[in-house]
């Protein structure tokens, strides 16, 4: 397929022609076993028999966003969630032929899944892993049970990590685990023991986030009643710092504001949206960003459905990436990344905006106050920054 006009610039191509390379995927999988009392993510609690219908929803989502001239190959692929592990090896197989019988994939695709260790099991672990998927991302959380009730999550009979010597068993090299601080009755010497427990196992991978109450969620109602005792300002902070000492000691690298890794092991995906790189996002509730334009879908899983099998199209907000947003957004992502830094020289070539001159007064100042370091031409957020992250990405992306 040709562009629809002999030199189109981005801004002036329609959104639905023209051929464009795209190497990242999002899928988003929104069942889950239960809803847990933090969690406003996009879910589908309890109807199974939906998901045969949503996996062939996907399909023709992917189908026809490739009918629409968008062309791989896929370098990364995230099946993020809700759960996608509620989905069979066999399903997980299906979703992925389509996703490169679509886009292609490139040999060296990174391939995510998110996964519950509650709904796993060493078979159905080598099952995904002949599916395709070659990197695995398990929301454990906490080790502790009754920080796990606490935060309304399944958390079954099967210790969490046992999920990981099983993953590892069935051939995964690249594990990935999400932990969260801050959380109900968590102690900084519970969040100590689930640290040093976790790494144990050595995983490849690992996100810390601390807990934000989130609109619409159990959590905020009782808040709002007064009913839920969090750890205090202070101590989340405290949980930080303790983090960054423990990982640093165990060889991790801190490479982006709520991950660290060790060598080679970044998550390729993730990295790519920190540089602001488009992607293909799909499914219910999915977030895309593709031909300069960001879009959301439908948020409501049965419509969602029923929305693609009429042949329709999912997507309910559209926004045009402008120049200056772009630049923005790439200020505010960059400096996510601790270890990389924002390059101002890249900064200036692909928005022709010199930071060091439009912000001269704003970089003195944060550097005197030592929240960043500025080295040769990059711009570093100090990881002791990262909790009043956002008063840095306010002064400077502008
Ligand atoms: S398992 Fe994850 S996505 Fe599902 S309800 Fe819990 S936090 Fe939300």
């Amino acid at each position: 397929m040709t562009h629809a006009h002999s030199s189109p610039t981005v801004d002036s191509l329609p959104s639905d022609l023209g051929q464009r390379m795209i190497h990242h995927l999002y899928a988003h999988i929104p069942f889950c076993p239960v809803k847990c009392d933090y969690c406003a993510f996009v879910t589908h609690i309890g109807s199974d028999k939906l998901i045969g219908r949503y996996i062939a929803a996907l399909q023709s989502e992917a189908m026809s966003q490739a009918a629409r001239g968008l062309e791989g190959p896929l370098e990364t692929i995230y099946l993020g969630g809700g759960t996608p592990s509620m989905l069979a090896p066999d399903q997980i197989s299906h979703l992925l032929e389509t996703f490169r019988a679509s886009f292609g994939f490139a040999w060296s695709a990174e391939i995510t899944m998110e996964a519950h260790p509650a709904t796993v099991d060493s078979e159905r672990l080598a099952g995904y892993r002949r599916a395709g998927v070659n990197r695995i991302s398990f929301g454990v959380e906490s080790l502790v049970p009754r920080e796990l009730r606490a935060l309304g999550r399944i958390a079954g009979e099967r210790v969490p990590t046992a999920a990981l010597s099983e993953a590892r068993g069935a051939g995964f090299d690249n594990i990935a685990m999400d932990l969260m601080y801050g959380i109900p009755l968590q102690t900084s010497r519970s969040w100590a023991e689930t640290l040093d427990r976790m790494l144990e196992y050595r995983p490849d991978h690992l996100s810390l986030y601390p807990l934000s109450i989130e609109p619409k969620t159990v959590f905020q109602l009782r808040q709002k009643r007064h009913e839920l005792e969090l750890p205090d300002d202070d101590r989340v902070v405290e949980m930080y710092s303790m983090a960054c000492e423990i990982l640093a000691s165990a060889g991790y690298q801190h490479y982006e504001v709520g991950s660290w890794c060790l060598a080679g092991r970044q998550c390729r995906h993730n990295l790519a949206c920190w540089r602001n790189r488009e992607y293909v996002g799909l499914g219910v509730g999915a977030h895309g960003y593709v031909r300069a334009e960001r879009t959301v879908n439908l948020r409501q899983t049965v419509q969602y459905i029923r929305r693609l099998e009429a042949g329709g199209d999912p997507v309910v907000e559209r926004e045009r990436i402008d120049a200056d947003t772009r630049r923005i957004e790439s200020i505010m992502l960059r400096l996510r990344l601790l270890a990389e830094g924002l390059d101002t020289v890249q900064l200036k070539r692909d928005h022709h905006w010199d930071i060091a001159q439009q912000c001269a007064d704003a970089l003195r100042m944060l550097s005197d106050a030592g929240l960043i370091r500025m080295h040769r031409g990059r711009i570093y957020l100090m990881e002791s920054a990262v909790p009043v992250a956002n008063d840095v990405w306010e002064r400077l992306a502008v």
